[in-house]
């Protein structure tokens, strides 16, 4: 982790107007309902290129109503939190992975380059302001939301010459104590989340919008997500906003962690590579980043081979899968117990985000 005090570069031209009027906080809200008292917004155009960095009162957006976000997605963002120590002080998770990620995004979506490490100091420095909103517990935390958009105002379909970064900050209850519920999941191979050459692997918000009604469906059989299948061959992908995990005994009878690659289909997540980079130190069993088919894990289940299955994110962390629904079948996958790769990668992982281990980064 990131310690936020630990400042590693100067913004020389960040202004900061504080709030005269902080809201109250809440207790116990829905995710994303309730933001922070101040935000961070960055404007650059072609012709002047990055304006001075603003932290400012939290306030709505003024936006042309042609502008080509709106229209045609040109937009990205990225996720990650704040912890609060047992020992009070704020620490940030390999926020320098979502800086990169959010660069490749941006890329992708001819949205302009900018300073990675500028714009993280800018992030520490809002959270220094709106410190009092990160909660004094270890299984609560600060959400921390950068979105970039093209201000483009006119309809061609074109690279934007106007755009905004901003951030905002939002209270997140806790997902990850290692008694979380199993959840379920629905597998249906006639949606696609994304394709080779597709935008999968990045964090635009179309990869999200459009998954939306297969979601829906999810709900309709009684499962909490969706696991994305890809190909002829219903390659496993991912389930719902996280990248997934095997952990079994594979065809060659080899104790296995495996994962789909990152081959532009998958979201590269954090949790992801972390989880590789620790599982991978402990030396305990082969870890790999595979194909994964379903008819794979059916045999495997059959067989008695499927040790457990989870997914990984920032939201929830680790979350233990317990069912899938896939063509009209109930598979069900063996849950972990206390000595589970589950449950020592929530505690490791816990332990690093709040600052009990010492860095992995
Ligand atoms: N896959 C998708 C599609 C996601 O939206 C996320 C959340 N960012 C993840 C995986 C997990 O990524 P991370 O571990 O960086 O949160």
């Amino acid at each position: 982790p990131q310690d936020c005090a630990g400042a590693t570069a100067e913004v020389f031209d960040l202004v900061v107007q504080l709030s005269s009027a902080l809201k109250t906080k809440p207790h116990a809200v829905d995710f994303g309902t309730v933001f922070t008292d101040h935000m961070l917004t960055v404007e650059w155009s072609v012709t002047e290129g990055w304006q001075a960095p603003f932290i400012r009162p939290f306030t709505n957006l003024s936006l042309h109503p042609a502008c080509s976000s709106l229209h045609y997605g040109i937009q990205l963002f990225e996720g990650f939190k704040v912890y609060r120590g047992d020992d009070s002080r704020l620490r940030l998770f390999r926020p320098m992975l979502n800086m990169s990620r959010m660069a490749d995004s941006a890329k992708r979506a001819c949205l302009p380059a900018f300073d990675q490490t500028e714009l993280l100091e800018c992030i520490r420095r809002l959270v220094e302001v709106d410190q009092d909103w990160v909660p004094q517990s270890d299984s609560a935390s600060l959400y921390i939301r950068p979105t970039f958009i093209s201000t483009e105002p006119s309809l061609g379909v074109k690279r934007p010459g106007r755009a905004l970064l901003y951030v905002i900050l939002c209270q997140a209850g806790s997902y990850f104590n290692s008694e979380a519920d199993a959840i379920s999941l629905w597998a249906d191979p006639k949606y696609t989340r994304a394709w080779k050459g597709g935008t999968g692997d990045c964090k635009m918000g179309g990869n999200y919008g459009c998954s939306l009604f297969a979601q829906y469906e999810a709900d309709d059989y009684g499962c909490q997500q969706v696991l994305w299948l890809y190909g002829q061959d219903h390659q496993i992908t991912e389930a719902g906003t996280m990248n997934i995990f095997l952990h079994w005994i594979n065809q060659d009878g080899e104790e296995e962690l495996a994962t789909p690659p990152l081959d532009g289909i998958i979201l590269p997540g954090i949790t992801r590579r972390s989880i590789l980079e620790l599982t991978r130190k402990w030396g305990e069993f082969k870890v790999t980043e595979r194909y994964l088919t379903m008819s794979q894990l059916c045999c495997a289940l059959k067989q008695q081979r499927v040790k457990e299955m989870f997914g990984s994110g920032t939201a929830c962390m680790i979350c233990p899968i317990g069912r899938i629904v896939y063509l009209g079948e109930n598979l069900h996958i063996p849950c972990r117990d206390k000595q589970s790769v589950t449950s020592r990668l929530t505690k490791e992982l816990t332990d690093i985000q709040v600052g009990g281990c010492p860095h992995i980064c």
